[in-house]
């Protein structure tokens, strides 16, 4: 079964953009009927859109589906599973996303979108080439690994994986062990992939570098769960002389974008999932623009997301040079607060990077809040305190990555702030208007 999807996903992402958008069009037509006899949240979808009953949904009316916000989705959760979930679709279970937009969002999902979540992530592993038979090491957090300080090992890559391939070794432990002690783990295990989000990997490579760790035969870094910026990239390379690759994932929609074996764009997963960029006038974002993230699963019958807002903002990419026919989004940008509001009305999504101060001092993190229309407060790590000229140069510095000469205000924090999850956000605007819906 899974052999099967993955050839199928092998076909697939060469199509052109049309027959995908047509083949997406026909499964949505296919979701929408279920969801409106089904799922009583969705009882009145045509209606609240203004159409016919049973109009057939088109590419030409779909933008008139309703968004649906995490707020609703919490709000109606008593309405949004289906009651006649197609037997064929396999067992039920439950997900929670992590919860850091201040959601707890809960979602349903089968048998059916656990195959497909499955065949993507042995596509990953097709894309970026990776030699399953070598050693992976993954650092997690929350329901999937239990206790920190503890070093769970396996004799393969998991269940997927292991049908398909024969798998290597994989190890796994949990993102709140002290930083020593995962050190200490990857210097044992020597892996040869590194999977973990961006803020674990941030942690990891300023302390490998702080004490002159080296980690050989790393030959790649996966990162997930968050945005990733240019600066782990390029700490990944210098640190480890390695590359680091991104996926774009969600708990309650699985993969959502994949990094191109050939480019840096990110290919939308459209076999399971349709993604709309839109601007704040909910139309849809020209590439180069910046909009929300509007995403459809196409498969979840148990509790269909139809125009769900994840709260996440991306950058929509155009035609792939690799000839694929799977949209692109250049860049993840992460949620609203991340965003900064200027006072001459511009919004901008700043690109910290340590290159813009590496000759100011040794700074391992910098964590900005803009807490005013024009004031930024800084939280700085560093083993040497800033004194004065150091803050002069650094405010000099922010100003020409904001572009405006914000009010800066030092403070001094002993480790880079994460969430228990291991989540770091370098930007985060506490002005209202920035709060995540
Ligand atoms: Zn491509």
């Amino acid at each position: 079964m899974l052999l099967a999807l993955l050839y199928q996903l092998e076909q697939s992402q060469w199509w052109s953009s049309r027959n995908i958008l047509a083949q997406q069009f026909r499964q949505l037509n296919e979701l929408v009927d279920h969801a409106e006899r089904t799922v009583p949240y969705y009882h009145q979808i045509r209606r609240k859109a203004g159409l016919a009953p049973q109009e057939p949904i088109t590419a030409e009316n779909w933008q008139a589906i309703p968004l649906l916000t995490p707020a609703a989705l919490i709000k109606h959760a008593g309405q949004m599973a289906s009651t006649a979930i197609p037997p064929g679709h396999g067992r039920i279970t439950g997900l929670k996303s992590s919860g850091s937009t201040g959601h707890a969002v809960s979602v349903l999902a089968t048998g059916a979108t656990g195959l497909i979540w499955q065949a993507l992530n042995l596509r990953d592993h097709l894309w970026q080439a990776r030699d399953v038979s070598k050693r992976l090491v993954t650092i997690r957090s929350g329901r999937y690994v239990k206790e920190p300080g503890v070093l769970y090992e396996f004799p393969g890559w998991g269940i997927a994986t292991d049908l398909v391939f024969q798998t290597g070794p994989s190890a796994l432990f949990h993102n709140l062990t002290a930083l020593e002690r995962q050190a200490e783990f990857l210097q044992k295990l020597k892996p040869d992939y590194l999977f973990a989000f961006p803020g674990i990997i941030l942690r990891l490579a300023h302390y490998f570098r702080r004490h002159q760790l080296r980690l050989p035969g790393l030959k790649q870094v996966l990162t997930f769960g968050e945005p990733t910026s240019p600066e782990i990239e390029s700490l990944c390379r210098e640190v480890w002389d390695t590359e680091c690759r991104d996926m774009y994932s969600a708990e309650e929609a699985g993969c959502i974008a994949l990094q191109c074996p050939q480019t840096d764009n990110y290919h939308v997963q459209s076999e399971s999932l349709l993604v709309e960029v839109l601007d704040d006038k909910g139309d849809p974002c020209e590439p180069g623009e910046i909009g929300r993230v509007i995403l459809t699963t196409l498969h979840n019958f148990a509790m269909p997301l139809i125009r769900y807002q994840i709260g996440d903002y991306a950058e929509a990419g155009g035609p792939c040079p690799c000839g694929r026919g799977l949209p692109t989004l250049k860049r993840i940008l992460g949620r609203r607060r991340n965003r900064a509001r200027l006072p001459d009305g511009r919004r901008i999504w700043p690109q910290l990077s340590s290159e813009s101060w590496s000759d100011i001092k040794e700074i391992e993190c910098i964590q900005i809040r803009q807490k005013t229309l024009d004031r930024l407060d800084i939280g700085v790590v560093s083993p040497h305190p800033l004194n004065l000229s150091d803050e002069t140069r650094l405010t000099g510095s922010l100003h020409q990555v904001f572009g405006y000469p914000f009010a800066c205000i030092f403070s001094c924090l002993d480790a880079i702030p994460c969430h228990v999850n291991g989540k770091f956000e370098p930007f985060i605007s506490e002005l209202d208007d920035n709060r995540d819906e």
